[in-house]
Parts: C-alpha cells; sequence; structure tokens
C-alpha cells in the first residue's frame, strides 16, 4: 500500500466512522476507526502522514491563539484535533517526538512559552 492509498484508505474509514456514529454511537464508530488504524499499523503502515497533518495544522492553531490574539477554530475543534494527534501518539509510540504540540505548551512556530 503506498502512502497516497493509506491517506485514502483512512480518509474513507473517516467518513465511514462518522457515518457509524450516527447510526450506532459515538464509541462504536471510534472503535471502528482505531481498529483501521491498527490494521494500517500492523501492515506497517503507521499512520504518520496524519500525525504530521495534525501537528503542523495544531502548531499553527497555537501560534494564532498564543500569539496573534486571533484564533480562528473553536476551542471545541482545536481540542477534536488535539485529542485524534494525542489518541494516534498514544496508539503508535514510535511517532511521539518531543517536539510534538501534545508535548509542547505555547507556540513552537516563535519558541513562545505559555504565559
Ligand atoms: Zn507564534
Amino acid at each position: 500500500m503506498t502512502i497516497q492509498q493509506q491517506i485514502e484508505a483512512i480518509r474513507l474509514l473517516k467518513l465511514l466512522s462518522a457515518a457509524h456514529k450516527q447510526m450506532i454511537g459515538r464509541n462504536a464508530g471510534s472503535a471502528l476507526l482505531m481498529e483501521t488504524e491498527e490494521f494500517l499499523t500492523e501492515c506497517g503502515h503507521p499512520p504518520l502522514d496524519r500525525v504530521e497533518h495534525l501537528r503542523t495544522e495544531l502548531r499553527q492553531h497555537c501560534h494564532r491563539y498564543y500569539c496573534l490574539d486571533a484564533p480562528n477554530v473553536s476551542d471545541d475543534v482545536f481540542d477534536q484535533l488535539f485529542n485524534e494527534l494525542l489518541g494516534l501518539e498514544k496508539r503508535n509510540p514510535d511517532l511521539l517526538t518531543p517536539d510534538s504540540p501534545t508535548q509542547v505548551v505555547g507556540c513552537q512556530l516563535c519558541k513562545k512559552e505559555a504565559a
């Protein structure tokens, strides 16, 4: 499976998962998504691209929040992204790095500590 196929598989499964959450409840939908990630990881394709994507996005949100004082997403949306990254790192410990937004408070883009 190429990285592109992997991303596509995750994207489709997220859609499926969202649909399932409505039909069968949030927990069952999350379980399905987790199973998919495990499957991809077992195949030797940890969801690295999603992790990198989330990190880039979260760093930008932190910059807007801490440095510009102009967040463009709600706390809920931020938490959702943050928790997704947290979950991926928890389930794929080899992907966890010290510079992950889950490990650093404040803006990494400006190296500014949280006030
Ligand atoms: Zn900044």
